[in-house]
Protein backbone atom coordinates (compact mmCIF):
# COMPACT_ATOMS: atom_id res chain seq x y z
CA UNK A 1 0.00 0.00 0.00
CA UNK A 2 1.42 3.39 -1.13
CA UNK A 3 -1.19 5.80 -0.39
CA UNK A 4 -4.12 5.78 1.97
CA UNK A 5 -8.12 7.26 1.19
CA UNK A 6 -8.46 9.75 4.42
CA UNK A 7 -11.36 12.04 4.55
CA UNK A 8 -11.51 12.35 0.57
CA UNK A 9 -7.99 12.59 -0.51
CA UNK A 10 -5.07 9.99 -1.16
CA UNK A 11 -1.94 10.47 1.59
CA UNK A 12 1.23 9.04 0.80
CA UNK A 13 2.42 6.46 2.93
CA UNK A 14 6.36 6.56 1.99
CA UNK A 15 9.20 8.86 2.42
CA UNK A 16 9.48 11.75 0.42
CA UNK A 17 13.36 11.76 -1.13
CA UNK A 18 14.97 13.87 -3.64
CA UNK A 19 11.19 14.76 -4.56
CA UNK A 20 10.27 11.21 -5.39
CA UNK A 21 8.21 8.88 -3.29
CA UNK A 22 10.26 6.19 -1.80
CA UNK A 23 8.95 2.86 0.33
CA UNK A 24 10.80 0.91 2.66
CA UNK A 25 10.56 -2.93 2.80
CA UNK A 26 9.30 -2.34 6.94
CA UNK A 27 6.09 -0.63 7.43
CA UNK A 28 4.56 0.17 11.02
CA UNK A 29 0.89 0.79 11.48
CA UNK A 30 -0.95 4.13 12.14
CA UNK A 31 -4.12 4.26 14.08
CA UNK A 32 -6.60 7.52 14.70
CA UNK A 33 -6.68 8.43 18.21
CA UNK A 34 -10.48 9.23 17.86
CA UNK A 35 -11.60 5.76 18.06
CA UNK A 36 -8.56 3.43 17.17
CA UNK A 37 -9.24 3.28 13.66
CA UNK A 38 -6.60 1.96 11.43
CA UNK A 39 -5.69 4.57 9.01
CA UNK A 40 -2.75 2.37 7.17
CA UNK A 41 1.08 1.70 7.19
CA UNK A 42 3.62 4.23 7.10
CA UNK A 43 7.20 3.45 5.81
CA UNK A 44 9.58 2.41 8.82
CA UNK A 45 13.04 4.48 7.74
CA UNK A 46 16.13 4.11 8.80
CA UNK A 47 19.85 4.39 8.39
CA UNK A 48 19.13 3.61 4.69
CA UNK A 49 16.56 5.75 4.21
CA UNK A 50 17.59 8.65 6.00
CA UNK A 51 21.47 8.70 3.83
CA UNK A 52 19.23 8.96 0.53
CA UNK A 53 17.73 11.40 2.23
CA UNK A 54 20.80 13.43 3.79
CA UNK A 55 22.82 13.07 -0.10
CA UNK A 56 19.00 14.53 -1.88
CA UNK A 57 19.24 17.18 0.09
CA UNK A 58 23.07 17.75 0.09
CA UNK A 59 23.17 17.46 -3.62
CA UNK A 60 20.28 20.31 -3.77
CA UNK A 61 22.09 22.57 -1.42
CA UNK A 62 24.02 24.77 -3.40
CA UNK A 63 21.42 25.50 -5.81
CA UNK A 64 18.78 26.37 -3.02
CA UNK A 65 21.47 28.60 -1.20
CA UNK A 66 22.19 30.52 -4.94
CA UNK A 67 18.64 31.27 -5.42
CA UNK A 68 18.86 34.38 -2.66
CA UNK A 69 16.17 35.07 -0.35
CA UNK A 70 14.03 36.16 -2.91
CA UNK A 71 13.40 33.75 -4.53
CA UNK A 72 13.20 30.82 -1.96
CA UNK A 73 10.54 33.10 -0.54
CA UNK A 74 8.56 33.17 -3.99
CA UNK A 75 8.27 29.27 -3.26
CA UNK A 76 7.52 28.89 0.24
CA UNK A 77 4.68 32.06 -0.46
CA UNK A 78 3.36 29.10 -3.07
CA UNK A 79 3.54 26.85 -0.21
CA UNK A 80 1.56 28.69 2.21
CA UNK A 81 -0.86 29.32 -0.61
CA UNK A 82 -1.66 25.87 -0.93
CA UNK A 83 -1.69 25.13 3.01
CA UNK A 84 -4.27 27.33 3.03
CA UNK A 85 -6.21 26.17 -0.52
CA UNK A 86 -5.99 22.46 1.31
CA UNK A 87 -6.78 23.55 4.82
CA UNK A 88 -9.89 21.75 5.37
CA UNK A 89 -8.28 19.09 4.06
CA UNK A 90 -5.27 19.31 6.44
CA UNK A 91 -7.32 20.08 9.41
CA UNK A 92 -9.17 16.71 8.78
CA UNK A 93 -6.04 14.85 8.39
CA UNK A 94 -4.37 16.18 11.54
CA UNK A 95 -7.15 15.75 13.70
CA UNK A 96 -7.64 12.07 12.43
CA UNK A 97 -3.74 11.24 13.65
CA UNK A 98 -3.48 13.40 16.32
CA UNK A 99 -6.93 13.76 17.91
CA UNK A 100 -6.70 17.44 18.35
CA UNK A 101 -9.95 19.71 18.30
CA UNK A 102 -10.78 20.07 14.03
CA UNK A 103 -12.41 23.45 14.88
CA UNK A 104 -8.82 24.67 16.25
CA UNK A 105 -7.05 22.84 13.34
CA UNK A 106 -9.30 24.83 11.08
CA UNK A 107 -9.48 28.36 12.74
CA UNK A 108 -6.14 28.74 14.55
CA UNK A 109 -3.47 25.57 13.77
CA UNK A 110 -3.33 25.66 10.33
CA UNK A 111 -3.86 29.21 9.03
CA UNK A 112 -0.76 29.12 11.17
CA UNK A 113 1.13 26.96 9.51
CA UNK A 114 0.95 29.31 6.13
CA UNK A 115 1.70 32.05 8.21
CA UNK A 116 4.82 30.62 9.47
CA UNK A 117 5.64 30.08 6.33
CA UNK A 118 5.28 33.76 4.80
CA UNK A 119 6.50 35.07 8.04
CA UNK A 120 10.13 33.29 7.78
CA UNK A 121 10.29 33.79 4.23
CA UNK A 122 9.43 37.43 4.85
CA UNK A 123 11.65 37.71 7.39
CA UNK A 124 14.72 36.75 5.48
CA UNK A 125 13.92 39.21 2.70
CA UNK A 126 13.16 42.49 4.77
CA UNK A 127 14.51 41.77 8.26
CA UNK A 128 17.64 39.84 8.12
CA UNK A 129 20.52 42.45 8.30
CA UNK A 130 22.66 44.01 10.81
CA UNK A 131 24.70 47.70 10.13
CA UNK A 132 27.67 47.57 8.95
CA UNK A 133 30.04 48.49 12.00
CA UNK A 134 33.30 50.86 11.31
CA UNK A 135 36.72 49.25 12.71
CA UNK A 136 38.81 52.95 12.05
CA UNK A 137 37.68 53.26 8.98
CA UNK A 138 37.47 49.16 8.22
CA UNK A 139 33.72 47.96 7.49
CA UNK A 140 32.44 44.81 9.18
CA UNK A 141 29.48 43.27 7.30
CA UNK A 142 27.31 40.79 8.94
CA UNK A 143 26.02 38.08 6.93
CA UNK A 144 23.63 34.97 7.69
CA UNK A 145 24.88 32.32 4.94
CA UNK A 146 23.45 29.01 4.34
CA UNK A 147 24.93 26.44 6.30
CA UNK A 148 23.57 23.05 4.58
CA UNK A 149 21.47 20.46 5.73
CA UNK A 150 19.51 20.64 8.71
CA UNK A 151 17.59 17.93 10.16
CA UNK A 152 14.39 18.36 12.07
CA UNK A 153 12.67 16.31 14.49
CA UNK A 154 9.09 17.16 15.78
CA UNK A 155 6.82 15.44 18.29
CA UNK A 156 2.91 14.55 17.65
CA UNK A 157 1.15 17.32 19.83
CA UNK A 158 0.83 19.80 16.85
CA UNK A 159 2.54 18.13 13.95
CA UNK A 160 2.30 20.47 11.38
CA UNK A 161 2.46 23.93 13.36
CA UNK A 162 5.72 22.75 14.68
CA UNK A 163 7.51 21.76 12.00
CA UNK A 164 6.81 24.77 10.08
CA UNK A 165 8.07 27.42 12.93
CA UNK A 166 11.56 25.07 11.69
CA UNK A 167 10.84 24.11 7.76
CA UNK A 168 10.07 28.03 7.58
CA UNK A 169 13.30 29.65 8.68
CA UNK A 170 15.67 26.77 7.53
CA UNK A 171 14.44 26.80 3.94
CA UNK A 172 14.06 30.64 4.70
CA UNK A 173 17.83 30.71 5.52
CA UNK A 174 19.28 28.62 2.40
CA UNK A 175 19.36 25.42 4.17
CA UNK A 176 17.64 22.33 2.35
CA UNK A 177 15.87 19.75 5.12
CA UNK A 178 15.40 16.51 6.15
CA UNK A 179 12.39 16.13 8.54
CA UNK A 180 11.39 13.33 10.44
CA UNK A 181 8.01 13.27 12.05
CA UNK A 182 6.54 11.57 15.25
CA UNK A 183 5.89 8.33 14.19
CA UNK A 184 2.59 8.77 16.17
CA UNK A 185 1.38 11.43 13.61
CA UNK A 186 2.92 11.23 10.44
CA UNK A 187 0.42 11.91 7.72
CA UNK A 188 -0.09 15.79 7.79
CA UNK A 189 3.93 15.61 7.24
CA UNK A 190 3.16 13.60 3.93
CA UNK A 191 0.45 15.69 3.15
CA UNK A 192 2.58 18.81 3.09
CA UNK A 193 5.51 17.83 0.85
CA UNK A 194 3.16 17.02 -2.13
CA UNK A 195 2.26 20.67 -1.70
CA UNK A 196 6.39 21.72 -1.42
CA UNK A 197 6.53 19.63 -4.99
CA UNK A 198 3.25 21.49 -6.45
CA UNK A 199 4.45 24.89 -5.63
CA UNK A 200 7.87 24.13 -7.75
CA UNK A 201 9.98 23.78 -4.76
CA UNK A 202 13.60 22.23 -6.20
CA UNK A 203 13.54 17.99 -6.04
CA UNK A 204 15.59 17.49 -2.71
CA UNK A 205 15.15 20.67 -0.99
CA UNK A 206 12.91 19.55 1.23
CA UNK A 207 12.57 15.69 2.59
CA UNK A 208 10.31 13.65 5.00
CA UNK A 209 12.00 10.69 6.36
CA UNK A 210 8.97 8.52 8.14
CA UNK A 211 9.74 6.09 11.34
CA UNK A 212 10.51 5.54 14.96
CA UNK A 213 12.97 7.34 16.80
CA UNK A 214 15.49 5.05 17.59
CA UNK A 215 15.53 4.18 13.90
CA UNK A 216 14.95 6.84 11.54
CA UNK A 217 15.47 9.80 14.17
CA UNK A 218 18.71 8.37 15.75
CA UNK A 219 20.51 8.02 12.07
CA UNK A 220 19.52 11.33 11.26
CA UNK A 221 21.14 12.80 14.22
CA UNK A 222 24.37 10.83 14.01
CA UNK A 223 24.85 11.47 10.40
CA UNK A 224 27.93 13.40 9.50
CA UNK A 225 26.46 14.78 6.42
CA UNK A 226 24.03 17.81 8.70
CA UNK A 227 24.56 20.84 9.29
CA UNK A 228 21.69 21.54 12.14
CA UNK A 229 19.45 19.66 14.24
CA UNK A 230 16.41 21.60 15.06
CA UNK A 231 14.52 19.20 17.84
CA UNK A 232 11.09 19.56 19.40
CA UNK A 233 10.34 16.78 22.26
CA UNK A 234 11.08 15.43 25.33
CA UNK A 235 14.15 16.08 28.01
CA UNK A 236 15.93 12.18 27.66
CA UNK A 237 15.00 12.16 24.12
CA UNK A 238 17.10 15.53 23.94
CA UNK A 239 19.97 14.29 25.73
CA UNK A 240 20.19 11.23 23.52
CA UNK A 241 20.49 13.41 20.32
CA UNK A 242 22.99 15.72 22.17
CA UNK A 243 25.42 12.80 22.48
CA UNK A 244 25.13 11.87 18.63
CA UNK A 245 25.42 15.50 17.77
CA UNK A 246 28.39 15.69 20.07
CA UNK A 247 30.62 13.38 17.41
CA UNK A 248 29.86 15.79 14.94
CA UNK A 249 29.93 18.62 16.89
CA UNK A 250 26.42 19.52 15.03
CA UNK A 251 24.71 22.64 16.74
CA UNK A 252 21.74 21.71 18.34
CA UNK A 253 18.25 23.44 18.61
CA UNK A 254 16.06 22.15 21.73
CA UNK A 255 12.56 22.87 22.61
CA UNK A 256 11.67 20.65 25.16
CA UNK A 257 8.92 19.86 28.15
CA UNK A 258 7.56 22.34 30.57
CA UNK A 259 6.06 22.24 34.21
CA UNK A 260 4.82 25.87 33.88
CA UNK A 261 3.15 27.75 37.17
CA UNK A 262 -0.34 29.25 36.58
CA UNK A 263 0.28 32.09 39.46
CA UNK A 264 -3.16 33.83 40.54
CA UNK A 265 -1.95 36.38 42.61
CA UNK A 266 -4.43 38.20 45.46
CA UNK A 267 -5.01 41.01 43.42
CA UNK A 268 -6.22 38.82 40.54
CA UNK A 269 -9.42 38.98 38.71
CA UNK A 270 -10.81 35.96 39.42
CA UNK A 271 -13.53 35.34 36.66
CA UNK A 272 -10.16 35.70 34.02
CA UNK A 273 -7.75 33.65 36.45
CA UNK A 274 -10.53 31.15 36.44
CA UNK A 275 -10.90 31.24 32.79
CA UNK A 276 -7.16 31.05 32.34
CA UNK A 277 -6.94 27.92 34.75
CA UNK A 278 -9.48 26.58 32.54
CA UNK A 279 -7.15 26.95 29.17
CA UNK A 280 -4.68 24.94 30.39
CA UNK A 281 -6.57 22.04 29.46
CA UNK A 282 -6.03 22.76 25.99
CA UNK A 283 -5.06 19.86 23.65
CA UNK A 284 -6.25 17.48 26.47
CA UNK A 285 -3.17 18.83 28.17
CA UNK A 286 -0.67 18.00 25.69
CA UNK A 287 0.34 21.32 25.51
CA UNK A 288 4.12 21.75 26.51
CA UNK A 289 3.40 25.42 27.52
CA UNK A 290 0.43 24.43 30.02
CA UNK A 291 0.36 26.64 32.62
CA UNK A 292 -0.14 22.53 35.01
CA UNK A 293 1.19 24.18 38.18
CA UNK A 294 -1.84 26.62 39.65
CA UNK A 295 -0.48 28.33 42.29
CA UNK A 296 -3.46 30.88 43.95
CA UNK A 297 -2.90 33.29 46.52
CA UNK A 298 -4.57 32.14 49.79
CA UNK A 299 -6.62 34.97 50.24
CA UNK A 300 -8.67 34.20 47.23
CA UNK A 301 -8.12 30.04 46.90
CA UNK A 302 -12.10 29.45 47.76
CA UNK A 303 -13.51 31.97 45.70
CA UNK A 304 -11.14 31.00 42.67
CA UNK A 305 -11.94 27.06 43.08
CA UNK A 306 -15.75 27.98 42.44
CA UNK A 307 -14.98 29.76 39.64
CA UNK A 308 -12.43 27.15 38.55
CA UNK A 309 -14.93 24.44 39.52
CA UNK A 310 -17.55 26.19 37.19
CA UNK A 311 -16.20 26.29 34.37
CA UNK A 312 -14.18 22.92 34.27
CA UNK A 313 -17.93 21.41 34.99
CA UNK A 314 -18.99 23.06 31.74
CA UNK A 315 -16.00 21.18 29.63
CA UNK A 316 -17.51 18.62 26.91
CA UNK A 317 -15.25 15.31 26.47
CA UNK A 318 -15.77 13.91 23.21
CA UNK A 319 -14.82 13.39 19.73
CA UNK A 320 -12.56 16.39 18.53
CA UNK A 321 -14.28 16.44 15.44
CA UNK A 322 -17.51 17.54 16.92
CA UNK A 323 -17.54 21.27 17.68
CA UNK A 324 -19.23 21.00 20.33
CA UNK A 325 -15.80 19.05 21.88
CA UNK A 326 -13.63 21.13 24.61
CA UNK A 327 -11.39 17.88 25.14
CA UNK A 328 -10.33 15.33 22.93
CA UNK A 329 -8.19 11.81 23.57
CA UNK A 330 -4.66 11.05 24.35
CA UNK A 331 -2.80 10.31 21.57
CA UNK A 332 -1.55 6.95 22.27
CA UNK A 333 -2.03 4.07 24.79
CA UNK A 334 1.47 4.29 25.70
CA UNK A 335 1.02 7.84 26.28
CA UNK A 336 -2.62 7.18 27.87
CA UNK A 337 -1.17 4.84 29.85
CA UNK A 338 2.19 7.22 30.97
CA UNK A 339 -0.54 9.68 32.03
CA UNK A 340 -2.41 7.32 33.81
CA UNK A 341 0.09 5.88 36.16
CA UNK A 342 1.27 9.68 36.96
CA UNK A 343 -2.42 9.80 38.43
CA UNK A 344 -2.37 6.52 40.39
CA UNK A 345 0.86 7.11 41.56
CA UNK A 346 -0.20 10.28 43.36
CA UNK A 347 -3.40 8.86 44.47
CA UNK A 348 -1.50 6.17 46.20
CA UNK A 349 0.27 8.65 47.94
CA UNK A 350 -3.11 10.18 49.26
CA UNK A 351 -3.27 12.92 46.75
CA UNK A 352 -6.39 15.22 46.94
CA UNK A 353 -8.38 14.46 43.82
CA UNK A 354 -10.97 17.41 43.54
CA UNK A 355 -12.30 16.20 39.98
CA UNK A 356 -11.10 13.38 37.38
CA UNK A 357 -8.79 11.38 38.09
CA UNK A 358 -9.80 8.48 36.01
CA UNK A 359 -10.63 7.59 32.38
CA UNK A 360 -13.74 8.75 31.09
CA UNK A 361 -15.52 5.69 31.72
CA UNK A 362 -18.31 7.04 29.08
CA UNK A 363 -16.17 7.14 26.59
CA UNK A 364 -13.57 4.81 26.78
CA UNK A 365 -10.44 4.35 24.43
CA UNK A 366 -7.98 7.21 25.30
CA UNK A 367 -10.35 9.43 26.60
CA UNK A 368 -8.85 10.77 30.05
CA UNK A 369 -10.98 13.21 32.06
CA UNK A 370 -9.79 16.27 32.79
CA UNK A 371 -8.39 16.34 36.32
CA UNK A 372 -7.62 18.64 39.50
CA UNK A 373 -5.13 17.59 42.68
CA UNK A 374 -5.29 20.02 45.08
CA UNK A 375 -2.10 20.40 47.73
CA UNK A 376 0.16 17.76 46.49
CA UNK A 377 3.16 17.07 48.67
CA UNK A 378 5.89 19.45 48.09
CA UNK A 379 8.51 18.10 45.59
CA UNK A 380 6.59 14.92 45.12
CA UNK A 381 6.40 13.48 41.30
CA UNK A 382 2.94 15.18 40.36
CA UNK A 383 4.43 19.19 40.89
CA UNK A 384 7.29 18.45 39.42
CA UNK A 385 7.21 15.82 36.35
CA UNK A 386 5.64 16.59 33.33
CA UNK A 387 2.44 14.82 32.77
CA UNK A 388 1.57 15.93 29.23
CA UNK A 389 -1.95 15.07 30.45
CA UNK A 390 -5.30 16.75 31.20
CA UNK A 391 -3.68 17.15 34.61
CA UNK A 392 -3.06 20.38 36.91
CA UNK A 393 -2.58 20.57 40.46
CA UNK A 394 -3.24 23.30 42.71
CA UNK A 395 -1.38 24.98 45.69
CA UNK A 396 -1.97 27.55 47.63
CA UNK A 397 0.60 30.27 48.81
CA UNK A 398 1.13 33.35 51.06
CA UNK A 399 4.17 35.50 49.81
CA UNK A 400 5.81 36.85 46.76
CA UNK A 401 8.69 35.30 47.91
CA UNK A 402 6.93 32.06 48.38
CA UNK A 403 5.09 31.89 45.14
CA UNK A 404 8.46 32.67 43.43
CA UNK A 405 10.08 29.80 45.04
CA UNK A 406 7.10 27.46 44.22
CA UNK A 407 7.14 28.61 40.27
CA UNK A 408 11.16 28.26 40.24
CA UNK A 409 10.85 24.91 41.79
CA UNK A 410 11.38 22.61 38.97
CA UNK A 411 13.98 21.70 36.79
CA UNK A 412 11.97 23.19 33.51
CA UNK A 413 11.48 27.20 32.83
CA UNK A 414 9.52 26.96 29.58
CA UNK A 415 6.52 29.60 30.02
CA UNK A 416 4.67 31.07 33.35
CA UNK A 417 1.52 32.87 33.17
CA UNK A 418 1.14 35.25 35.67
CA UNK A 419 -2.91 36.79 36.47
CA UNK A 420 -2.67 40.12 38.44
CA UNK A 421 -4.99 43.54 38.74
CA UNK A 422 -2.20 45.27 38.96
CA UNK A 423 0.87 45.73 36.50
CA UNK A 424 3.48 46.79 39.13
CA UNK A 425 2.82 44.15 40.83
CA UNK A 426 2.94 41.33 38.42
CA UNK A 427 5.83 42.51 37.17
CA UNK A 428 7.54 42.36 40.08
CA UNK A 429 6.89 38.65 40.43
CA UNK A 430 7.32 38.19 36.53
CA UNK A 431 11.20 40.33 37.25
CA UNK A 432 11.93 36.71 39.37
CA UNK A 433 10.89 33.78 37.52
CA UNK A 434 12.62 31.69 35.24
CA UNK A 435 10.91 30.66 32.42
CA UNK A 436 11.50 31.67 28.08
CA UNK A 437 7.86 33.21 27.77
CA UNK A 438 5.67 34.57 30.88
CA UNK A 439 1.99 35.78 29.94
CA UNK A 440 0.54 38.15 32.09
CA UNK A 441 -3.36 38.17 32.40
CA UNK A 442 -2.77 36.41 29.03
CA UNK A 443 -2.02 32.87 27.25
CA UNK A 444 -0.61 31.44 23.98
CA UNK A 445 0.05 34.91 22.52
CA UNK A 446 2.63 34.29 20.36
CA UNK A 447 4.39 36.66 18.11
CA UNK A 448 6.77 34.84 15.62
CA UNK A 449 9.22 38.26 15.96
CA UNK A 450 9.64 37.97 19.79
CA UNK A 451 11.82 34.78 21.08
CA UNK A 452 10.76 31.52 22.14
CA UNK A 453 12.09 29.33 24.10
CA UNK A 454 12.99 27.29 27.67
CA UNK A 455 15.10 27.75 30.32
CA UNK A 456 17.23 25.24 32.44
CA UNK A 457 15.80 21.78 31.13
CA UNK A 458 13.11 23.45 28.77
CA UNK A 459 15.38 23.87 26.24
CA UNK A 460 18.23 25.17 24.45
CA UNK A 461 18.19 28.26 22.20
CA UNK A 462 15.41 30.53 21.10
CA UNK A 463 13.37 30.65 17.75
CA UNK A 464 11.21 33.42 16.11
CA UNK A 465 12.63 36.44 14.25
CA UNK A 466 16.67 36.67 13.81
CA UNK A 467 17.05 33.93 16.44
CA UNK A 468 15.82 31.47 14.19
CA UNK A 469 17.93 32.65 11.40
CA UNK A 470 20.87 32.82 13.72
CA UNK A 471 20.77 29.25 14.09
CA UNK A 472 20.09 28.06 10.76
CA UNK A 473 22.66 29.97 8.97
CA UNK A 474 26.21 30.29 9.46
CA UNK A 475 27.00 33.50 10.66
CA UNK A 476 29.80 35.75 9.02
CA UNK A 477 31.92 38.97 9.15
CA UNK A 478 33.26 40.02 5.96
CA UNK A 479 35.54 42.96 7.07
CA UNK A 480 36.67 45.25 4.15
CA UNK A 481 39.59 47.78 4.19
CA UNK A 482 39.21 51.16 3.46
CA UNK A 483 39.03 51.97 -0.68
CA UNK A 484 42.66 52.36 -1.43
CA UNK A 485 43.98 51.51 1.61
CA UNK A 486 47.51 49.50 1.31
CA UNK A 487 48.83 48.00 4.38
CA UNK A 488 47.94 44.67 5.70
CA UNK A 489 47.32 45.19 9.22
CA UNK A 490 45.73 48.40 12.02
CA UNK A 491 48.67 49.31 13.81
CA UNK A 492 47.90 48.51 17.19
CA UNK A 493 44.99 45.97 16.56
CA UNK A 494 44.79 42.83 17.82
CA UNK A 495 43.29 39.47 17.42
CA UNK A 496 43.13 35.96 18.96
P1 LIG B 1 9.84 12.48 22.14
O1 LIG B 1 11.09 13.07 22.64
O2 LIG B 1 9.47 11.11 22.57
O3 LIG B 1 9.81 12.42 20.55
C1 LIG B 1 9.97 13.58 19.75
C2 LIG B 1 10.56 13.20 18.41
O4 LIG B 1 11.86 12.66 18.62
C3 LIG B 1 9.77 12.12 17.66
O5 LIG B 1 9.78 12.43 16.28
C4 LIG B 1 10.59 10.87 17.91
O6 LIG B 1 10.46 9.89 16.91
C5 LIG B 1 11.99 11.44 17.92
N1 LIG B 1 12.99 10.62 18.60
C6 LIG B 1 12.80 9.76 19.65
N2 LIG B 1 13.97 9.17 19.98
C7 LIG B 1 14.91 9.68 19.15
C8 LIG B 1 16.32 9.47 19.02
N3 LIG B 1 16.98 8.61 19.78
N4 LIG B 1 16.99 10.18 18.09
C9 LIG B 1 16.34 11.06 17.29
N5 LIG B 1 15.00 11.28 17.36
C10 LIG B 1 14.30 10.61 18.29
O7 LIG B 1 8.71 13.52 22.52
P2 LIG B 1 7.15 13.41 22.27
O8 LIG B 1 6.55 12.47 23.25
O9 LIG B 1 6.88 13.16 20.81
O10 LIG B 1 6.69 14.89 22.55
C11 LIG B 1 6.32 15.34 23.81
C12 LIG B 1 7.39 16.21 24.38
O11 LIG B 1 7.65 17.30 23.51
C13 LIG B 1 6.97 16.82 25.70
O12 LIG B 1 8.05 16.80 26.60
C14 LIG B 1 6.65 18.26 25.31
O13 LIG B 1 6.70 19.18 26.36
C15 LIG B 1 7.66 18.52 24.27
N6 LIG B 1 7.28 19.66 23.43
C16 LIG B 1 7.98 20.83 23.54
C17 LIG B 1 7.62 21.94 22.79
C18 LIG B 1 8.37 23.25 22.89
O14 LIG B 1 8.19 24.08 22.02
N7 LIG B 1 9.18 23.46 23.90
C19 LIG B 1 6.53 21.84 21.93
C20 LIG B 1 5.84 20.65 21.84
C21 LIG B 1 6.22 19.54 22.59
Amino acid sequence: MTTIELVGVAVDTRHYIGGERVASGETFANTSPIDGTFLGDIARGGAAEIGAAVSAARAAFAGWAAMGPQARGAILHRVADLVEQNLETLAAIETLDNGALLRSHRRGVMPRVAHNLRFFADWAINELGHPDLDTRGHTNHVSWDPSGVAALITPWNAPLMLATWKIGPALAAGDTVVLKPAEWTPLSASFFADLTKQAGMPDGVFNVVQGYGDEAGAALVAHPGISRISFTGSVPTAKTIARAAAENLTPCSFELGGKSPCIVLGDADLELAASLAVEQYDNAGQVCLSGTRILVHESIATEFMEAFTAKAAALTQGDPRDPETDIGPQIHQTHFDRVKGFVDRAKAEGADIVWGGEPNGELGGLYFRPTLIANPAPGSEIVTAEVFGPVLTMQTFTTDDDVVALANGTDFGLAAIVVSGDRDHAELVTRQLVAGTIWVNCFFVRDLRAPFGGSKKSGVGREGGTWSFDFYADIKNTVFAPTGWKTATIEGSTHG
